[in-house]
């Protein structure tokens, strides 16, 4: 107690106190989030009448503000605990200036966005940090003005017209070259130079095959039915699978399955059926179903409802839920109430033959002759196969109801394809944490023999929506965290207190530790800290620690970061109107920068730096009345001119920023350098971040491959013809090893890189986004950037990526309870060792899926547990932990495993899985890999948890019955199985782009939303149904929307009415619509507007802006849409849904024969 009474001005909490007022929760990180309730903690202690007055905090503060007292004090701990975060902490001096203060807090939910304050700003750190400064180097930029910034083989250099307030620069062109020159000798300026090498258009042999996203076929890339049986993974290899014994009774008719076997699991409750058109008796309460044959979507997922048995879940069983796949489809196909969207005739015309599910999985055409089991079908219908959108609509009606509460060990939530709300009540919300199953096994045997791979996707900064509660920040004053003394475990609800509460006993090592005298509190009759609802450690799943100094950098508080935007001025970039359009934008942008919930305006600083083979710096003091530019064009051994006046707070220096931004567009306005640097680029602004002794964020806009003599200068290595080669790997490899030794100077200062990449051509994304990658960066691309059509799309990236929530110098541990450990970690970050994971940049989009592995026995008793720590420093300087716990379920029966397990979520490890395994394995044998360990694990419920019945039967886990077809996805997805359409640095980018994505997006991504939105209600709020991802699914008459999180297409069938032609487009007729729209024209009438709004509410839900593209049916564009439609067989070789079935049947067999 004694320490809080020193360090905060109000008594310490742990007794109810008047007045208290903590747990306030103000707006997030400077985004604004409408409606975000100013919660009290009252919630937890129920209506207490001193906690709505407001006072200033004391202990529990505002998550992202500042506390109003208190919070500097700490400053002089003597961290006499010692905390010690994660291992070391990484040695580069920090220092700065403690937090600055802030005012009063106050309720400030919706000051995001508003105009910064023009009063006191805090604008200190570049004085206590030019000590620091590099010795100066360069000249007077003018005599008596500058700082006498110069030059190792720098100049001053004008382009184009002199801008008035870009005083005298002078006209030394050193370093202007034009082409791929790597000479240095400038041409002379403004003479008449040859068209510049890469200028576009371009037209030169890379243009061919440098694309966007998807570029459209062309007619000499149709299909091609040779093409399809190479590409598909042919012979398998012997499985090193442990023996199954099959369990199937050899006189099973087909498609039966008997009653459930005594542990109550399998797809027992079915009555026999032999194939045939079920009857349609099959409405009453299901039995326990943890097996799922195939079969009819049922319209219920009871296995998705973990906490009561099974057998408490009712309500129709419309589809019959039992066929075999060898069984003839039914003739006819039942009404069944819940199951009207996938009724194909309300799309279109009664699907007729189906080309593409000709029979059995190409290049198997043995299947189905074994002995036992009869021949196989000609044909299954593709209604008889688990559906996903069915799945996603049960889980919608059966879940979306109710509030998710964490209370519950091992609780499974509802799908991600949900909106639901959650309530923290000692578990971290599946919005932080999802796992891939719920009930793990106890023993390392039982796991390897199911396969099922034990992991969790975490996203540790997740937005959450407005209805939930931020994490409580907490404040142990100067003592910090209370840890355990073993493992260093924060505080969390599975502690253990013992003793009358004088020691706990640690939950993951079970080592105890002395209760700190100030954390002292007395038990109540159920051994319980009778505060245990006063803290948020103590009763709930996610909370913050404010950080100590002893968890910071150097034993100093952490200044506030900056951010550096590196705009390229290249030719390309400033003949695409690229220069102009990001300056502009900077101009108003720069108003919205992340800030503390409470602070009028964002602690963090700014600098702009453009480059093209050479490097600008500008000095844009508050003091200055014009911009001051210094070149530096001896990129080899980069550093920075200037410290003082090259980051700044936006208010201060407002009229000298907005003055730069309005010249540099004109000042390379006439520009033919056409070679840029890369790696000097990031070497400046980790020099700038070092010198200001500062973390950060770069935002570079680059355009081409850097070819220009300079560090990290690369060639163009592109070769498609590696392709399906043992060499593709390299296609993902960095090209050098130079960018792998920046980032990991970047991540040791606290250097985040988002990329802006703008190619006409090949620039290797594998190599350019290595830093970015290690740094938790995002990148973007754009190909063939024309403003026109681009523009909505990479200012609405860019505004986002500006402003959302970030946290800097990140170091994440996952702590495990004995007995399982992670062991593998998929994302944007580096590690320096085997356990920490360390991201410059920490932002609100960013996932980490950490694997786990058995090292020791797991009780059913106590279950297991982990333990997610983040230490990060937040966007005004403050040092912070996040903590999530998790509880889970331990099993001795393989059961339970697959009757909890979450497929969404498994397929987001699988896909990053074998993302990162095409950097070291050929493709094929990534692919080969993913079948055979989903095959495994399919055959293990087989085996040990399906009811006997016929090896001819399909017999898949409730909970896993979607795991072919989204594994199909995977497999046929452009980094695994690319179409002659998708370019290297599509692959790299995508390649990338997964590895950071959480479990709905990779959902999205792999099987895209297809809503029908000449179906739509245009008086509803509601999203139409959405359909199955197949072509027969379409009708000529609909129109279609398709969104996988980075397109979105809109369909156009030929048959459309004409008014509704007219109503979303403004013309009128099918052939007048204009397919190079990217926006939908604003038209007054509902179904226009309701289009609109379903499009603006999708964009609003993913983490980056759609490109908008309409493909009219029949024309050639169509060929790129139906790349999207997943359940059809690929172009570039991937199987159709139901062909892919059949072989994973057919594997299964294997397996178990
Ligand atoms: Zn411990």
């Amino acid at each position: 107690m004694s320490v809080n009474q020193q360090t905060h001005t109000g008594p310490p909490y742990g007794q109810p106190q008047p007045g208290y007022q903590g747990y306030q929760q103000p707006a997030y990180g400077g985004q604004p989030l409408p409606g975000v309730p100013q919660l009290q903690y009252g919630a937890y202690n129920g209506p207490m009448p001193g906690y709505q007055q407001p006072v200033p905090p004391q202990g529990y503060f505002p998550s992202l503000g500042f506390p109003s007292k208190g919070c500097p004090v700490s400053l002089n701990s003597d961290n006499s605990l010692a905390p010690n975060f994660i291992g070391s902490l990484r040695t580069p001096a920090t220092s700065g200036a403690p937090p600055p203060p802030s005012g009063p807090t106050l309720p400030s939910g919706h000051l995001a966005y508003s105009q910064l304050g023009h009063g006191d700003v805090q604008n200190g750190i570049a004085a206590s940090a030019a000590s620091a400064q590099r010795p100066p180097a360069s000249q007077p930029f003018l005599p008596g003005l500058a700082p006498t910034p110069v030059i190792q083989t720098s100049a001053f250099q004008q382009y184009g017209p002199t801008p008035a307030s870009v005083q005298q620069l002078s006209n030394d062109m050193t370093g202007m070259t034009i082409g791929r020159t790597t000479a240095s000798a400038p041409p002379p300026a403004g003479l008449g130079y040859g068209p510049p090498t890469s200028g576009p258009p371009v037209s030169g042999s890379l243009s061919a095959t440098g694309s966007g996203l998807y570029t459209p076929y062309t007619a000499s890339q149709g299909p091609s039915p040779t093409s399809v049986t190479q590409s598909l993974p042919l012979a398998q290899p012997p499985f090193p699978v442990q023996t199954i014994t099959t369990q199937r009774l050899p006189t099973q008719v087909p498609g039966f399955a008997p009653p459930p076997p005594s542990t109550g699991i399998g797809p027992s409750s079915y009555p026999p059926t032999t194939g045939a058109p079920r009857p349609p008796t099959m409405s009453g309460p299901p039995p326990p179903p943890l097996g799922q044959t195939v079969a009819g979507p049922p319209a219920s997922q009871p296995n998705h409802i973990s906490s009561p048995p099974p057998s408490a879940v009712s309500g129709p069983h419309p589809g019959p839920p039992v066929t075999g796949l060898h069984g003839p489809p039914p003739p006819t196909h039942p009404p069944q109430p819940g199951y009207q969207m996938q009724q194909n005739g309300s799309f279109g015309p009664v699907r007729g033959s189906q080309p593409n599910y000709g029979g059995a999985y190409p290049g198997t055409p043995n299947y189905g002759s074994q002995p036992g089991p009869p021949p196989p079908p000609k044909r299954l219908d593709p209604d008889s196969i688990p559906s996903p959108i069915q799945v996603i609509e049960d889980d919608r009606s059966n879940r979306g109801s109710e509030p998710f509460v964490t209370g519950v060990r091992g609780h499974v939530p509802p799908l991600v394809t949900t909106n639901f709300i959650v309530k923290d009540e000692g578990n971290a919300s599946p919005r932080y944490i999802r796992c891939t199953s719920y009930n793990i096994p106890c023993t390392s045997d039982m796991a390897k023999q199911s396969q099922v791979p034990l992991a969790a996707v975490i996203k540790p900064l997740a937005t959450l929506p407005p209805e939930e509660t931020l994490p409580y920040l907490v404040d142990h004053g100067e003592s910090g965290p209370v840890r355990c003394n073993r493992c260093k475990a924060y505080m969390c609800p599975f502690m253990q207190f013992i003793e009358g509460g004088r020691r706990f006993q640690c939950c993951f090592c079970s080592c105890v530790t002395e209760v700190p005298p100030h954390y002292f509190q007395h038990l109540d009759h159920t051994g319980k800290r009778v505060d245990f609802y006063d803290r948020p450690e103590l009763s709930l799943g996610s909370y913050e620690f404010l950080a100590t100094v002893d968890y910071c950098k150097n034993n100093k508080f952490p200044s506030p970061p900056a951010f550096i935007f590196m705009i390229d001025v290249s030719y390309n970039a400033v003949k695409s109107g690229l220069v102009r359009l990001i300056c502009e934008e900077l101009k108003s942008l720069l108003d919205y920068l992340p800030r503390e919930g409470n602070m009028e305006e964002s602690a963090i600083r700014v600098g702009f730096v453009t480059y093209n083979k050479v490097l600008h710096f500008y000095n844009v003091k508050s003091s200055l009345a014009q911009p001051q530019m210094m070149v530096v064009s001896d990129v080899a051994d980069m550093f920075v001119p200037l410290l003082d006046g090259l980051l700044v707070n936006v208010n201060d220096s407002r009229t000298v920023i907005a003055s730069l931004l309005d010249q540099i567009p004109e000042m390379f306005a006439d520009t033919r350098e056409t070679e840029t640097v890369f790696a000097p680029v990031i070497q400046a602004g980790l020099e700038a971040l070092k010198a200001a002794e500062c973390a950060g964020k770069l935002f570079i806009f680059h355009t081409s491959l850097p070819i220009a003599e300079a560090p990290g200068k690369l060639k163009n290595r592109d070769d498609k013809k590696l392709v399906n080669t043992d060499k593709e790997k390299t296609l993902f490899q960095p090209q050098t090893s130079f960018y792998n030794n920046l980032a990991k100077d970047c991540v040791a200062h606290g250097c985040c890189v988002d990329l802006f990449l703008f190619p006409n051509q090949y620039l290797d994304v594998a190599t350019l986004g290595v830093v970015t990658y290690q740094t938790g960066g995002s990148i973007y691309k754009y190909a063939y950037f024309q403003p026109e059509t681009d523009q909505d799309r990479f200012l609405n990236d860019l505004r986002r990526d500006v402003q959302k929530e970030v946290g800097f110098d990140a170091v994440m541990r996952v702590r495990t309870s004995t007995g399982i450990r992670a062991t593998d970690f998929f994302g944007a970050f580096y590690m320096s060792n085997t356990t920490d994971v360390e991201m410059a940049g920490l932002d609100c989009d960013k996932t980490i899926t950490v694997e786990f592995k058995h090292d020791d026995k797991l009780s059913e008793d106590s279950g297991a547990l982990l333990q997610c720590a983040v230490l990060y420093t937040s966007c005004a300087g403050q040092r912070r932990l996040r903590i999530h716990n998790l509880s889970l379920n331990c099993c001795t029966q393989l059961a339970d495993l697959y009757r909890n397990c979450e497929t969404d979520t498994l397929i987001n490890y699988l896909a990053k899985y074998a993302y990162r395994g095409v950097l070291s394995s050929p493709v094929k044998t990534v692919r080969d890999a993913l079948i055979n360990q989903c095959a495994q694990i399919l055959a293990c419920y087989r085996k040990n948890c399906a009811s006997p019945s016929s090896a001819g039967q399909l017999i898949l886990p409730e909970c896993m019955k979607l795991l072919p077809v989204y594994l199909n996805c995977v497999l046929k997805s452009d980094v695994l199985q690319p179409g002659p359409e998708v370019t290297t640095d599509d692959r790299a980018y995508i390649r990338q782009l997964v590895t950071s994505m959480d479990v709905a997006e990779t959902n999205v991504f792999f099987y895209p939303r297809l809503l029908p939105l000449t179906k739509a209600d245009v008086d509803s709020d509601s999203l139409p149904g959405a359909i199955r991802n197949s072509e027969e699914r379409l009708s000529k008459g609909d129109i279609y929307l398709l969104e996988n999180g980075l397109n979105i297409f809109v369909w156009v069938g030929v048959n459309v009415q004409q008014g509704l032609i007219q109503n979303l487009f403004g013309v009128s007729s099918f052939s007048q619509i204009n397919k190079a729209l990217t926006m939908l024209p604003v038209l007054e009438n509902p179904f226009s507007k309701k289009v609109r709004s379903i499009i603006n509410m999708l964009q609003m839900q993913r983490s980056r802006y759609m490109k908008l593209i309409i493909v009219k049916q029949e024309d050639k564009l169509e060929m790129l849409f139906k790349h999207f439609l997943v359940e059809d067989k690929s172009l570039s070789g991937g199987a159709s849904y139901v062909d892919f079935l059949c072989h994973m049947h057919k594997e299964i067999r294997q397996l178990l024969s």
